[in-house]
């Protein structure tokens, strides 16, 4: 099976630099037209300039390829929408968006500033939702349509100092849900990449000698599988030295507690068994933990 991406257009923001110009250089390479976006800027989302992403279309198209540059800046929803619509009076079709753009203002929640919270989240969470509603009805028409949401450890684990930058990314997690449901039935496919990698973002926070290993090519592979037309859907890959893995998000069996028991010191005292991960639930939407815990319910009650 060989991976092309021939008569596809592919929209990747924040392109210009680090993971997103790996994907827009990958996808041009496999054959896809790319729209490739970045307002510039420095990590903290200070500034902006078109170098960088016309930079990455001079070398799509040096090796042949076709490319388009774009400044939108993605958290601003018009100028997302005349991005969508470069793309569509050029190329005619959307098939694969790429959110990729992003800022960082890291700081604890006690020091940080409520302005700097609300900047990082309209980067990545008001800036993902722009691009992928102004794509959404387009991929519905045509049939087909691939969509990547950058989610990020911190988002799925925590990190230290990123609580803005986690709440975006977590809320990636809710996006890809929804849309995977809301999609299917016209083969539009989300999924969500959760990348490790050394670029401008990283600087200085991974020891040199493993720079090498992280770089963003080691990484895009896999997102080149989650556009394809073999595409999973609703996935959380976890990507970076190479590495590929799956995510994952469970519900314990959980225990039912009659009323008379139903008190804050019975649920702390029988907090582990509650907890217990063995024969835990992976749900596939939120109905199922309604009937789920009905159904336990009845059961432990002789009502089933
Ligand atoms: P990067 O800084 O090299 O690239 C991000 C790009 O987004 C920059 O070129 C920047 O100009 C652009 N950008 C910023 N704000 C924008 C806006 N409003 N509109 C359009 N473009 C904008 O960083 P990177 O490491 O390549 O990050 C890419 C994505 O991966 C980000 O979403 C980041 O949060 C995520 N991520 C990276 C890592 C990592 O280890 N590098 C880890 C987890 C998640």
């Amino acid at each position: 099976m060989t991976i092309r991406f021939d008569g596809q257009v592919a929209i990747v923001t924040g392109a210009g630099n680090g993971l997103g110009r790996s994907h827009a250089l990958a996808l041009a390479a496999r054959g896809a037209r790319v729209l490739v976006n970045d307002l510039g800027g420095a990590t903290d989302g200070s500034g902006g300039s078109l170098s960088s992403a016309e930079q990455v279309v001079e070398e799509i198209r040096a090796a042949g390829g076709e490319a388009l540059v774009n400044g939108a800046n993605v958290a601003d929803n018009n100028e997302v929408e005349a991005m969508v619509q470069q793309a569509l009076d050029a190329w005619g079709r959307v098939d694969i968006l790429i959110n990729n753009a992003g800022i960082l203002r890291d700081s604890t929640f006690s020091k940080g500033s409520l302005d700097d919270f609300w900047k990082v989240v309209d980067v990545h969470l008001k800036g993902t939702v722009n691009c992928t509603k102004a794509v959404w009805d387009v991929m519905r028409e045509q049939g087909y349509g691939r969509i990547i949401l950058t989610a990020s450890a911190s988002g799925l684990y925590g990190n230290f100092g990123q609580s803005n930058y986690g709440t975006a990314k977590a809320a990636m997690i809710g996006l890809m849900n929804v849309l995977h449901l809301e999609g299917a039935r016209n083969n539009i496919r989300v999924n969500i990449l959760a990348p490790t990698a050394a670029t401008r973002m990283t600087e200085g926070l991974i020891p040199e000698p493993v720079l090498p290993l992280l770089a963003p090519e080691a990484i895009t592979p896999g997102v080149l599988y989650m556009v394809s037309e073999e595409a999973p859907s609703r996935v959380i890959m976890g990507a970076g030295a190479g590495v590929f893995a799956v995510s994952r998000m469970y519900e314990s069996e959980g225990l039912f507690l009659p009323e008379q028991e139903r008190t804050p010191e019975v649920i702390a005292e029988r907090f582990a068994e509650i907890s217990d991960s063995t024969g835990q639930h992976e749900l596939k939407e939120a109905s199922q933990q309604t009937m789920r815990f009905v159904q336990k319910a009845a059961t432990a009650l002789g009502v089933a």
